[in-house]
């Protein structure tokens, strides 16, 4: 152990490292309610995490300039003349200032005048309750670990002659955008910086080993989002295996049928997925187990195999989203306080992917139903003859819900403009144990866009009407 360890003793409720949208979840509670809170960042401007300084926020307000950039060019079908070059110090102005108004409210002090301790630099374990934080040793009776994740690194062959590699770490801070760029990568992070990368003027291909984008969602969903954006301009080699990297500027892909492709480009974007930040925490020192591939041991009640340390977010290694890290947050909270511990299941998860269109996905997938032996059937909307889609131009769109023998929602995933938005009263049936039934029932305003769920559940209660029934009606209408 470190000398220079400072010798007075520091106790807290609870201990949280990593003041993200997990760490910071937990934190606001415990501090709330009166606990005593350590709340553990790198440095001040790493608070808020990867959501606030590189991911969510940054990239949303990225694509919102984007989308009205791509907007304002649609607009010449009505006879406007757009001119001029997109002035990228703009959009990233109003990056900056979307980052730095959140920020008012998630840094050191404002945490330290709600009442928490927060201390910056990289936390430790020192013991199985104890955490250093530059030479200073704290004591907690709960630990969270909430520490995120980071982009995985490209190992190609010749990667070190390449020009500009990028990844969603220095992308929002560049000075100037490169001309072209490849794109390492067509998952969620990868989709959404290819369009809007293409719309603000860059040239991007995007490669990935799949036969398809978004390689988790529905084929037939993703196929529908490829074409808008290959219509935009953007160039895809699917079922693509870097080769190397020939040049600063060049790389080549074998493709299926062992066709070999090159692509040049200005700089490299590296979306190939994420890596765990545990590495720094000397789990051993508190007999915290990983197994052998950077993850941490978690169960279901999202304790690490010390049972007072728990894992928050990303780090938790399931689903990787902030939402997520909320219903973590959730999950962790409850079982530090009651003997009857929740389990964390991601049953009812829901996510987005904001590409125009957005593709929305929740609840279970139908190869997992089939998993689980849950009885279902798919139900599939095509938008081709929805009036509101007819009017905004968006004829493409499709909708599946999957929906149980009791005519329960158990999941469903759409692409249309604004489908995040659509899914969300489907989400809260599903939530809620709704039945279909009840979206047929409401009476939507027309021609509202989420007229599309009443539309399918229409579908399904049509297929209800078995013959029998309908005689049964006939017979009503006669009689009454
Ligand atoms: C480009 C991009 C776009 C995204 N868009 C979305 C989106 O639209 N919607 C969505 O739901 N999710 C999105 N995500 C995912 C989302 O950002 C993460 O799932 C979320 O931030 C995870 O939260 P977390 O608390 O687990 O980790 P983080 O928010 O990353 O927080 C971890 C914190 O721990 C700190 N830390 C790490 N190690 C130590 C240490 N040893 N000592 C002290 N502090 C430490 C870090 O500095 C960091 O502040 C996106 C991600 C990316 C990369």
């Amino acid at each position: 152990m470190d000398k220079t360890v400072t010798s007075e003793r520091r106790n807290f409720d609870v201990i949280v490292i990593g003041a993200g949208s997990g760490g910071l979840n937990i934190a606001a509670f415990m501090n709330r309610i009166g606990l005593s809170v350590l709340l553990i960042d790198k440095e001040d401007r790493a608070i808020g995490g990867d959501c606030l300084n590189f991911g969510c926020i940054p990239s949303k307000a990225l694509i919102h300039a984007a989308r009205e950039v791509a907007a304002a060019r649609r607009a010449t079908a009505w006879g406007i003349r757009i001119d001029g070059e997109v002035d990228w110090k703009l959009v990233r102005s109003h990056i900056v200032n979307a980052q730095e108004t959140i920020r008012e409210h998630e840094n050191a002090g404002w945490f330290r005048l709600k009442g928490m301790t927060v201390v910056l630099g990289e936390a430790a374990f020192s013991g199985p309750r104890s955490v250093m934080v530059k030479g200073t040793e704290y004591f907690g009776t709960r630990i969270v670990i909430a520490t995120g994740s980071r982009p995985r690194q490209l190992t190609g062959q010749g990667i070190e002659q390449v020009a500009q590699v990028l990844n969603n770490e220095n992308i929002f801070s560049l000075e100037r955008l490169p001309r072209r760029v490849l794109i390492l990568g067509g998952g969620p992070i990868g989709i959404e910086m290819a369009q809007a990368l293409q719309n603000l003027g860059v040239s991007v291909t995007v490669s990935d080993r799949g036969e398809h984008i978004l390689g988790k969602e529905d084929s037939e969903i993703a196929d529908i989002l490829q074409k808008q954006l290959e219509a935009e301009g953007v160039t895809f080699l699917l079922a693509s295996a870097l080769q190397e990297f020939t040049g600063p500027n060049e790389a080549t892909f074998t493709l299926s049928g062992g066709r070999v492709e090159t692509v040049s480009f200005d700089a490299i974007f590296v979306a190939i997925g994420r890596e765990l930040n545990i590495e720094g925490l000397a789990l051993d020192r508190a007999g915290i187990e990983t197994d052998g591939k950077g993850r941490l041991v978690v169960n279901e009640y999202l304790q690490t195999s010390s049972k007072h340390v728990y894992a928050c977010g990303d780090v938790a290694g399931n689903f990787q989203f902030t939402h997520a890290a909320e219903m973590h947050a959730a999950v962790i909270i409850r079982n530090m306080f009651s003997p009857f511990k929740r389990r964390f299941s991601g049953d009812h998860i829901s996510s987005v992917t904001y590409t125009s269109p957005e593709v929305a996905t929740f609840g279970l997938a139908p190869h997992e139903l089939t998993r689980r032996d849950i009885a279902h059937e798919v139900l599939c909307t095509d938008f081709g003859d929805d009036d509101r889609a007819i009017t905004d131009g968006y004829r493409y769109g499709k909708q599946k819900l999957y929906v149980g023998s009791k005519g329960e929602l158990l999941g469903g995933t759409m692409v249309a403009p604004h489908a995040g938005e659509l899914m969300q009263e489907l989400v809260l049936a599903r939530s809620a144990s709704l039945p279909l039934s009840a979206l047929f029932n409401k009476t939507y305003a027309y021609p509202t866009a989420a007229r599309i769920n009443k539309r399918t559940a229409a579908t399904y209660m049509t297929r209800q009407l078995t013959l029998w029934r309908v005689r049964l009606l006939r017979l009503l209408f006669k009689v009454v």
